[in-house]
């Protein structure tokens, strides 16, 4: 079972003590065509098979995540 939801870019994942949201890349992003990552060089390896480098695409922050914690609800006293 999946704890989590897409809903349009945003992400939101449910674990037992917290909520995580994080903003997905841009589905129709021209640079990086809603994959998140874009190609800046990369180097041939030792079976001359091109291994590229790549970095985050500008549309979005993979390290920025909203975490929610979830505490136990207070518990209501009636005074009588
Ligand atoms: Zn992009």
């Amino acid at each position: 079972m999946s704890n989590s939801i897409r809903i349009g870019r945003w992400a939101a994942e449910l674990y037992q003590r917290a909520i995580y949201i994080e903003q997905r890349p841009k589905r129709d992003c021209p640079d990086c065509g809603g994959h998140g990552a874009i190609e800046v060089g990369g180097e041939y390896v030792l079976d001359h098979t091109w291994e590229p480098d790549s970095e985050p695409c500008p549309c979005w922050d993979p390290y920025r995540t909203i975490r929610i914690p979830l505490w136990r609800r207070a518990k209501i006293v009636e005074p009588f």
